[in-house]
C-alpha cells in the first residue's frame, strides 16, 4: 500500500458540496462578512440555527449518538465552501470537540454530549496555552484530585467560540500525565474568561482561565485514549484548517481576477500586465495543488484508524502545508495588485491575508508540518 493518500471522491461529499457552496454564497455575502466583525459574538446565529438543521454537526457523528455516521471526508466540502465564502460559525470549534468525544470520551459522555452536538449545540476544546505550542501533550495545566472533584489550575489559550460552546473539552496533567475532561460550559464562571485580539478579524478566540475551577470526577474522559485522541484532534484540525484555506484561496484568486479584469491604469486593464499574469498563474497552480492534496487528504481520512498507518497523516500535513503556501501566497499577492486601492483595510484582500497568518499559527505552519513529513517520509 502507498504511503499516500489516494484522491477521490464519495457521492455524499459531491451532495455536501453543492448544497454548502450555494447555503455559504447566498448566506455569507461580504457585507454580512464585514458587519458580523462589529459584533461580539462574531457569527450570525440564524446562520448556526440553520447549519444546525442541516444535520452538518451530525455528519461524522456516528448514528448510535444521534448522527449521520459518515466521516471527515464528508465534513470536508463542508469546512472548504464556509472558508471560500467566509462564513464564520462555530462549526470548526464544534468538529473538533465532536472528534475528541468520539475518540476518547465515555459511553455517557458520548450520549450526552455527542447527541446534544448532533442536534446543533455548539461545543469547543481548550488545548494550547501560552505560547501556543502545536504540541498539543506540551502543556502545563495541571488537575488535581480532590474529595469533590478535580481542582483545575492554569490558563488556556485560543479557545475558539468559547462564548458559544455548551459543552467543553480541556486538557490538563494530573499526576503529570495528560488527561482531558468533557464538561458543560456553563459551569465556567464568566469572569475565567477572557476575549483574545486575533489578527483575524472574522474569528472569535477566548483565554480561559482555569485556576479555581472544580470538576466532577464524570468529566474526565477515557485515560487510556488520550494520546490517540489528542492525535486524532490535531489532524482533524489541519484537515479542516486546510479546508477552510483551500476554499479561501479560491476566493482570493476569484476576486483579484475580477478586480484585473475591470481597474484599468496607464489606459490598459492591469490584468494585461505580465507583471499581474505571471503571479496570478502561479497562484492558481498553488490553489489546484492545495485542493488535489485535500480531496487526497479527506479521502483517505479514516484510514489513520484502526491500522493505525500513516497514510492519513501523511496526506493532512502535505494538505495543511500546501494550503498555507497557496492562500498566503495568492492573499499577499491580491494586496499588492490592489495597490492604490485607498485604505488597506476596506479593501477585502487584507480579509484573506489575515485568515492565512491565523490558520498558519493554529495546528501547525507549512514549515512545522514540512518537518513532520521529512520524519514520515524520508
Ligand atoms: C503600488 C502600490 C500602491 C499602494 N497604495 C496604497 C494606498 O494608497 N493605500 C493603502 O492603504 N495601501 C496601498 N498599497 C497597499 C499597501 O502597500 C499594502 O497593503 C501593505 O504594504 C500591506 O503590507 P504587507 O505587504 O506587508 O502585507 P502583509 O504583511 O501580508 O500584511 C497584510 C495585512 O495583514 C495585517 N498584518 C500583517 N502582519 C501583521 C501583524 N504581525 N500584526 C497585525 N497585523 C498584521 C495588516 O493589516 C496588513 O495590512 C499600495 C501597494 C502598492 C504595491
Amino acid at each position: 500500500m502507498s504511503q499516500f493518500g489516494d484522491i477521490g471522491v464519495t457521492e455524499a461529499q459531491l451532495d455536501l458540496l453543492t448544497a454548502a457552496e450555494r447555503f455559504c454564497r447566498e448566506q455569507s455575502p461580504m457585507s454580512s462578512v464585514r458587519a458580523l466583525i462589529e459584533t461580539d459574538l462574531g457569527y450570525d446565529a440564524d446562520v448556526w440555527a440553520e447549519i444546525g438543521a442541516l444535520g452538518w454537526l451530525a455528519i461524522a457523528v456516528p448514528e448510535d449518538f444521534g448522527g449521520v455516521g459518515l466521516s471527515m471526508t464528508e465534513v470536508v466540502p463542508v469546512m472548504e465552501q464556509m472558508g471560500r465564502y467566509m462564513l464564520h460559525s462555530p462549526f470548526f470549534a464544534t468538529t473538533l470537540a465532536a472528534q475528541a468525544i468520539v475518540m476518547g470520551g465515555t459511553q455517557a459522555q458520548k450520549e450526552t454530549h455527542l447527541a446534544a452536538i448532533a442536534g446543533g449545540a455548539a461545543a469547543t476544546v481548550a488545548l494550547s496555552e501560552a505560547g501556543g505550542n502545536w504540541d498539543l501533550t506540551a502543556i502545563s495545566s495541571t488537575a488535581l484530585m480532590t474529595d469533590s472533584g478535580y481542582r483545575l489550575s492554569g490558563e488556556k489559550t485560543f479557545v475558539q467560540d468559547l462564548e458559544a460552546a455548551r459543552t467543553i473539552i480541556i486538557s490538563a496533567k494530573v499526576d503529570g500525565a495528560v488527561q482531558l475532561f468533557c464538561l458543560d460550559a456553563d459551569t465556567i464562571p464568566a469572569k475565567a474568561i477572557r476575549r483574545e485580539r486575533i489578527i483575524d478579524d472574522i474569528k472569535r478566540s477566548y483565554a480561559l482561565t482555569l485556576d479555581g475551577l472544580v470538576v466532577p470526577d464524570t468529566a474526565l474522559m477515557d485515560g487510556g485514549k488520550v494520546t490517540q485522541t489528542l492525535e486524532h484532534i490535531h489532524l482533524v484540525a489541519n484537515l479542516l484548517g486546510a479546508a477552510e484555506m483551500t476554499g479561501a484561496a479560491q476566493a482570493t484568486i476569484d476576486y483579484t481576477v475580477d478586480y484585473l479584469k475591470t481597474r484599468k491604469q496607464f489606459g490598459k486593464l492591469i490584468g494585461s500586465f505580465q507583471a499581474l499574469k505571471h503571479p496570478t498563474v502561479d497562484a492558481y497552480i498553488d490553489y489546484e495543488k492545495s485542493r488535489s492534496l485535500l480531496y487526497a487528504a479527506a479521502f483517505s481520512f479514516g484510514d489513520q484508524w484502526p491500522q493505525n498507518d500513516k497514510r492519513s497523516e501523511i496526506a493532512t500535513r502535505m494538505a495543511k502545508a500546501q494550503s498555507d503556501k497557496a492562500l498566503s501566497y495568492a492573499a499577499d499577492r491580491s494586496i499588492q495588485f490592489h495597490g492604490g486601492f485607498g485604505f488597506t483595510y476596506d479593501c477585502d484582500a487584507q480579509l484573506y491575508r489575515r485568515r492565512a497568518i491565523f490558520n498558519a499559527s493554529q495546528y501547525g505552519d507549512a514549515h512545522y508540518h514540512k518537518k513532520k513529513l521529512a520524519q514520515l517520509i524520508l
